[in-house]
């Protein structure tokens, strides 16, 4: 049997649905976005890259970098100096913008980083976990894992304006499947986890039972039966490009606004659109009639604090 295998209820090889909780919230969110993402070879171009992901991505890198120093290197100066130089400028209007958020920035790191204790040594930084159940085969990679007496404490860090509320940690399926998962791998319990917002220095926590965990598995599960069978069915309709054909392809547009309209209606009865206001901020909107209908397009940088 191979690794991607179980046993069903029948006795035949029962194949196991691989995802993220990325993959899992986007089927959830929108399946014609989950198709485009995840299924649609070659990918049709996304839109321009948002400043506030820079922003995020760049304080996430400083923190893991400000782990992997010396403990006596881990000073608030030195996780705002990693901040500088790591700072990712895409999706900011222009350089002054960019320069402000690289400064704000700075400062959040710096005071969220003058509040841990340098000696406290995570079991894990950026740390990919898996588990699997009959159904699922899933992973993810968890921004920072905390040893705290027994048991294991998943830590995420969020930059945005919305200052996240326990609910949000104990509605979380990505952050449940972080804590089974970390259990699994680790071989500890891990019930507790947490959503660090930078900007307010705000946690978000929740304490998870093993039946909250364990509700958490089977919404996963039925999530992923749900997206299965639309995957199968879209494999069923298109077959796989022959190796190279979706490098030709991606070659051989002119250019980004040059790539041909995306055909949905084939799909749409597996995929439909779930337009509403998260269509603002969908990488894929300039594909979807019916996302631009039901919302404009943000300006890459209108997610940033005090900037619209
Ligand atoms: S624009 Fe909206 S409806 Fe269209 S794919 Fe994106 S999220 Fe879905």
């Amino acid at each position: 049997m191979s690794g991607g295998e179980q046993l069903g209820f029948d006795g035949m090889p029962q194949r196991l649905y691989a995802c993220t909780p990325s993959r899992l919230n986007t089927w959830l969110d929108c399946p014609r976005r989950y198709r485009m993402t995840y299924l649609d070879r070659p990918m049709p171009p996304k839109g321009p890259p948002w400043a506030h992901n820079s922003v995020g991505a760049s304080v996430h890198n400083a923190l893991a970098g400000w782990w992997r120093l010396p403990v006596a290197d881990r000073t608030p100066e030195a996780a705002g100096g990693l901040l500088a130089r790591g700072w990712l400028t895409d999706g900011f209007r222009d350089e002054a913008q960019s320069a402000r958020w690289r400064e704000r920035a700075r400062e959040m790191t710096e005071r969220y980083a003058a509040g841990l204790d340098p000696a406290d040594e995570p079991v894990g930084v950026e740390r990919t976990v898996a588990a699997r159940t009959d159904r699922i085969a899933v992973s993810g990679r968890i921004d920072r894992l905390d040893a705290r007496g027994s048991e294991l404490v998943v830590v995420d860090y969020k930059t945005g304006r919305y200052v996240q509320t326990a609910d949000d940690a104990r509605g979380s399926l990505a952050l449940a499947i972080y804590a089974v998962a970390a259990s699994r791998v680790l071989r500890r319990p891990c019930h507790r986890v947490e959503l660090h917002h930078l900007p307010s220095g705000e946690v978000a926590a929740w304490e998870h039972t093993d039946e909250s965990l364990e509700r958490h598995i089977r919404r996963a599960e039925r999530i992923a039966a749900e997206a299965s069978a639309a995957d199968d069915a879209y494999r069923a309709r298109v077959p796989a490009p022959r190796r190279g054909e979706a490098r030709t392809r991606v070659a051989a547009a002119p250019g980004r606004d040059a790539a041909p309209p995306v055909d949905h209606a084939p799909f749409d009865d597996r995929f439909p659109a779930r337009p509403g206001r998260l269509c603002s901020w969908c990488d894929f909107a300039r594909h979807c009639p019916e996302g631009r209908e039901a919302a404009p397009r943000k300006d890459p940088w209108a997610a940033l604090a005090d900037e619209t």
